[in-house]
């Protein structure tokens, strides 16, 4: 019979009120594994600390879009030699996206042996087996292997008390040449609809407000899955679900939004009204380099599709500057793109070279300089966009979340809109994590302000 490690580390750890400090890095995905990791440590009996000084167990939860993101993570987990030496008992662990990487194992057992366990992004249910082999065996413990099951029984501990992320699958099948996220989270794999349904009506019965459904394609969730439902099917399915609640997910890729998503974004009531459709170029020769397999033309019928049937839909999108050898003329193609579709916002990086990705092995002759002069251009033009667009919002009424208090004004609070737009009023904290009406009095390039009517 299967050990129950939970329980046996439970004896453990009992009384000695050990705390735990869970550090995630990198997107949303990760951060929800995060809450997983804290949800079964939790079951354990530890407690939790933002200061790692004060930790009896450490958990680095990585993200790997970037190299530069990994070393940084090195970096930390190389400052953590001393708390180890003061500490011989502590216990150091290392989950998430970098420890897909064989290399990153390999390197961790040659370098870095405070590390007590290496985590894979889909094994995070061998937390308290790897917890007991180490503490038994005195050697770190590892598991990478990839798990088709990635279920998780301990209760998730969440950030927040009314905003709550669901994955709903995980990997990708994309390949898109810049990006390694394929080769970290491994192929597609969606998670069984009527667990989703059932752990979205219990968030909404326990008072949470927003829901954000996450994959790193939610668009061709359920592909994977024997009679399951598609998204749009899963999206009406959540429609029905009794409550207040806003339903919102990401991210989407082009050549999966099809005009079935589009008329349930548009017809479901409980759906934002916003789509973050990352479009990364607005040329086509530089969307085939990136294997992003759409062209602006098709992109484009999209967000006409979405405008002729409601003129305010707000859409947001991700841009990447600096391709290998994008020329000027392509990069103005993106340029006349972001004219043409008038986002509420954009999410811009100049490219960034990752080992082990297609791309990574084209010899770029692109000055530096270049790519850094079109960043400054195109956040020129965004923001002149944004300040014009979001004066359409003016002595308007607008269902606002409120999510916090403004870092900005003092005496405001802060939230966002159904289309996703972030606005800031005059509000008693007590009404964080409600939805409040307010009337729009003003507009900036990033944000409006209003007044709760
Ligand atoms: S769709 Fe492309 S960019 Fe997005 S995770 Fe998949 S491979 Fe990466």
């Amino acid at each position: 019979m299967e050990m129950n490690y939970t329980e046996k580390l439970k004896e453990t750890f009992s009384g000695r009120n050990i705390k735990a400090y869970v550090h995630s890095f990198g997107c949303q995905l990760n951060v929800s594994d995060g809450e997983k990791i804290k949800g079964i440590l939790k079951e354990i009996g530890f407690s939790f600390t933002d200061n790692p000084e004060n930790a009896g167990i450490i958990i680095l939860n990585t993200c790997a879009v970037r190299e530069s993101a990994e070393e940084r993570v090195f970096g930390i987990i190389g400052s953590m030699k001393k708390l180890k030496s003061e500490n011989p008992d502590l216990i150091i662990g290392v989950s998430g996206c970098m420890t897909a990487q064989e290399k990153n194992l390999e390197r961790i057992k040659k370098s870095y042996p405070q590390v007590d366990i290496v985590l894979g992004t889909s094994a995070i249910n061998s937390l308290p087996r790897l917890i007991y082999e180490h503490i038994q065996n005195k050697r770190l413990a590892y598991d990478i292997s990839e798990y088709a099951d990635f279920s998780c029984s301990a209760e998730q501990v969440r950030e927040s008390s009314f905003k709550a992320s669901v994955p709903i699958m995980f990997g990708c099948n994309n390949f898109c040449t810049y990006c390694i996220v394929p080769y970290v989270r491994g192929r597609e794999r969606s998670r069984n609809a009527d667990d989703i349904i059932n752990e979205v009506t219990e968030l909404v019965n326990n008072g949470y407000k927003e829901i954000m459904l996450l994959g790193q394609n939610v668009n061709s969730y359920g592909k994977d899955l024997e009679n399951g439902l598609t998204f749009p099917q899963l999206l009406r399915e959540l429609n029905k679900i009794q409550g207040d609640f806003i339903i919102r997910f990401m991210s989407s890729h082009p050549k999966d939004a099809t005009k079935e998503l589009l008329d349930t974004i548009l017809e479901c009531d409980k759906v934002a009204k916003h789509l973050h459709l990352p479009v990364q170029s607005g040329n086509n020769n530089i969307l085939k380099a990136m294997n992003r397999n759409y062209t602006v033309e098709k992109y484009l019928e999209t967000v006409n599709y979405l405008r002729s049937h409601d003129s305010g839909f707000s859409l947001t999108t991700d841009i990447i500057v600096g391709f290998p050898n994008e020329t000027d003329e392509e990069f103005q193609d993106t340029i006349k793109l972001i004219k043409q579709v008038e986002y509420d916002n954009i999410y811009s990086f100049i490219y960034s070279r990752r080992n082990g990705t297609k791309a990574s092995t084209i010899d770029d002759k692109t000055p530096e300089e270049s790519k850094s002069q079109r960043m400054r251009e195109l956040l020129e033009v965004q923001r002149e966009i944004s300040d014009r667009h979001y004066k359409r919002f003016i002595g308007k009424t607008m269902r606002v979340l409120a999510d916090g208090k403004s870092k900005k004004h003092e005496g405001f609070l802060t939230g966002k809109s159904n289309e996703f737009i972030i606005a800031e009023f005059k509000g008693d904290e007590s009404l964080i994590g409600q939805f409040v009406n307010i009337r729009v009095t003003d507009s900036m390039n990033w944000a409006v302000t209003g007044e709760i009517i």
